[in-house]
């Protein structure tokens, strides 16, 4: 019977195409995608070869057909043994336990022996003189090989069964299922070359399911994505490998995304990627539409890697874009991460990038390096983001008070209630920093809350009224004013304590209603009306709109230490601070000065006629029991 060649035909050109599309689009860094293209070129030589040993007999030398006849065989008998190998791939990335599939492999090794000396003993197959092939006494053998490594395949499939994605898991199943349907065929019908259409067949199946590049690729640059990324930084993490990560941001991405819509954009950034891309030697990644990285696939020692640092200066990046007349105005951020050493897991880098974004830019700079001070910086930064969302729970967070002097009084009438934390991971962290963070990630309430229960428990238990305290100042930041409900959440922790609305004043800044004024505004009314004294913190140190200042319920305008400093030394320090005293004056505002440091400042606010003190030159911030004591001192009759 004649063979039937044209099943090859077909393997023949699926493969060609598939192993084509490999190299154009679907290549990634990964040994189960290397193992892949070994299969597929595996299944290509073997259809080549059986073409060969179907259609040249009588028009070449046998020793021609001898060569395909053992390629054939060679290529056959090596895909099981890397659909093992792939299998393995699937569960352990990196193929460090290898070794564990060394006895799965030995009677594939076996065969091979016995392939390549089938030419000489023609035990497996033997050719006549017209190179037309004869099944040799101990084709048998081959078989059983093949059974072998079925076997091996299904037991490591079962044994992983948990850890290999269901997608996986199927394609596995009907790869093996359709071999072995081909291997039967042409077991029991020798002339229907079907083996490396099914082979073909699989290929492609894999191609679309396990192999499906989507699931790892970005489409528009086709470089990593995310999930990819992650896949290929998981053992070196797991193995604590010291390597470097390499990370570009488009910093202003979503405001040009708005100016040139999302497809013209992709275009250009397009020249970008190619920018990125000419280095070889580093694999590329696009974790989000604005955030790319890059890790050099020898660590060690490599040049591209070195050039790639060096060409990554914003002038080179800028020359390049406009050099292929990208007009637009690209902000970016850039850095290399150490790993583990400042980022110890694929989350933990992906808080950094986050950190990163988040860093603002100074104005009109189009690209900044980050150094290792500001990645240290960033670290500090995510780790204080978590400390402080549990701050409360953890017990890490406490109130000092900085008493606020009376100049007609002549004593100290009030204090403004200051938070601090402190945990085991940070060390103490100052307000300045931990508030910024809080009111980011939205942990602010939290901490409101205990200020204001702190400051009234306070209250309520050392009756500090009693003492001459005529009220205590809390801080409120802009997200809590923002709340709709701040003002009956606040009056309501008053009422439990039983404190008398009057004794607590609310410090807020300029900032808080610059976005949100309705809600503000609305708060600000109620608190004022049930007796809570509304304080206007940091004057001086934004744009002040004072139509608006003038339409809030503010009875006290505390000036920022900033007008303070320079009242001494600077002429126009001085004609600022005393036109901004007598405004508020003229307003009817109350005026409380921050941050006397000094005698000579001090002397030159009295004249000025400022109501209020608070400065180190008076007293700096102390925890309750030093309060309590500072304002018991007061009431003691000085000694004649
Ligand atoms: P702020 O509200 O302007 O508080 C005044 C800051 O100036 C305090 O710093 C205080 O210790 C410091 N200070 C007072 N007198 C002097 C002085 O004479 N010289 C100098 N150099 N500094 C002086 P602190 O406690 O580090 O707080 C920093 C900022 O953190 C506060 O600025 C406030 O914006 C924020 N903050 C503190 N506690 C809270 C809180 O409970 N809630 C909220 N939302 N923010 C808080
Ligand atoms: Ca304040
Ligand atoms: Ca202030």
């Amino acid at each position: 019977m004649q063979p039937n060649i044209w099943f090859n035909v077909c393997a023949l050109c699926i493969l060609s195409a598939l192993i084509g599309l490999y190299y154009v689009k679907f290549k990634a860094p990964f040994k189960k995608y290397y193992i892949f293209l070994a299969m597929s070129w595996m299944a290509l030589v073997s259809t080549v070869a059986s073409l060969c040993n179907n259609v040249l007999p009588g028009h070449v030398p046998v020793w021609v057909l001898q060569i395909s006849n053992c390629t054939y065989f060679v290529a056959q008998g090596m895909l099981l043994p890397s659909l093992l190998l792939y299998v393995h791939s699937l569960t352990d990335h990196s193929l460090s336990d290898w070794k564990r599939l060394v006895p799965w492999m030995v009677p594939a090794a076996f065969s091979m022996l016995l392939i390549l000396t089938s030419w000489y003993s023609d035990s497996l197959f033997w050719l006549d003189d017209g190179g037309v092939y004869h099944r040799g006494s101990m084709i048998w053998l081959l078989y059983l090989v093949t059974a072998f490594d079925y076997l091996g395949i299904l037991v490591r499939l079962v044994r992983s069964w948990r850890v290999i994605a269901p997608g996986e898991r199927e394609s596995i199943g009907i790869f093996l299922a359709i071999s072995l349907t081909a291997v039967f065929l042409q077991l029991v019908f020798p002339w229907l070359l079907v083996e490396n259409f099914a082979s073909a067949l699989c290929v492609m199946m894999f191609q679309l399911t396990v192999q499906n590049p989507e699931l790892i690729l970005d489409g528009s640059s086709g470089m990593l994505n995310k999930q990819g990324f992650s896949n290929l930084l998981a053992p070196m993490f797991d193995q604590c490998r010291s390597f470097q990560v390499g990370f570009l941001m488009v910093d202003n991405y979503h405001e040009l995304e708005k100016v040139y819509g999302y497809t013209r954009l992709e275009s250009r950034i397009g020249v970008l990627v190619s920018f990125l891309k000419q280095h070889p030697g580093v694999v590329y990644a696009r974790l989000d539409s604005d955030l790319f990285c890059f890790l050099p696939e020898n660590q060690q020692s490599d040049q591209s890697w070195t050039n790639l640092l060096q060409d990554l200066d914003e002038d080179a990046l800028m020359t390049h874009l406009r050099r292929r007349r990208i007009g637009m105005r690209v902000q970016m951020k850039m850095g290399v991460i150490n790993c583990p050493k400042e980022a110890e897991s694929f989350g933990a880098l992906l808080g950094l990038f986050d950190m990163a974004a988040r860093l603002p830019m100074a104005n009109g700079q189009d690209a900044f390096r980050l150094s290792p001070v500001d990645v240290q910086n960033l670290r500090r930064r995510k780790l204080i983001e978590e400390q402080v969302r549990s701050a409360v729970k953890d017990n890490s967070l406490s109130m000092v008070y900085q008493p606020i002097y009376d100049i007609r009084a002549k004593r100290f009438c009030s204090a403004e209630a200051l938070m601090r934390m402190y945990t085991e991971k940070t060390g103490s962290v100052s307000p300045a920093e931990f508030i910024r963070i809080a009111e980011d990630n939205g942990a602010i309430l939290k901490l409101t809350r205990f200020a204001v229960e702190t400051v009234c428990r306070f209250l309520r238990t050392a009756e500090l009224e009693k003492l001459g305290l005529n009220w205590m100042n809390i801080n409120l930041s802009a997200v809590d004013c923002a709340q709709e409900n701040l003002s009956s959440r606040m009056l309501e922790i008053i009422h439990n304590y039983q404190v008398e609305p009057g004794m607590i004043s609310a410090e807020i800044t300029e900032t808080a209603f610059t976005n949100m004024p309705d809600s503000v505004l609305a708060n600000l009314t109620e608190l004022s009306r049930a007796g809570v004294t509304i304080m206007l913190d940091d004057y001086g140190t934004g744009y002040s709109n004072l139509n608006r200042l003038c339409s809030m319920p503010l009875d006290v305008v505390k000036l920022d230490k900033s007008l303070v400093d320079h009242v001494c030394t600077s002429e126009s320090a001085r004609i600022v601070m005393e036109n901004t005293v007598s405004m508020m004056k003229r307003l009817n505002k109350k005026v409380l000065v921050e941050g006397v440091e000094t005698k000579e400042q001090s002397d030159y606010l009295i004249s000025l006629g400022v109501d209020y003190f608070q400065g180190y030159y008076y007293a700096r911030p102390v925890d309750a029991v030093h309060l309590e004591e500072l304002f018991q001192s007061q009431l003691e009759p000085v000694a004649p």
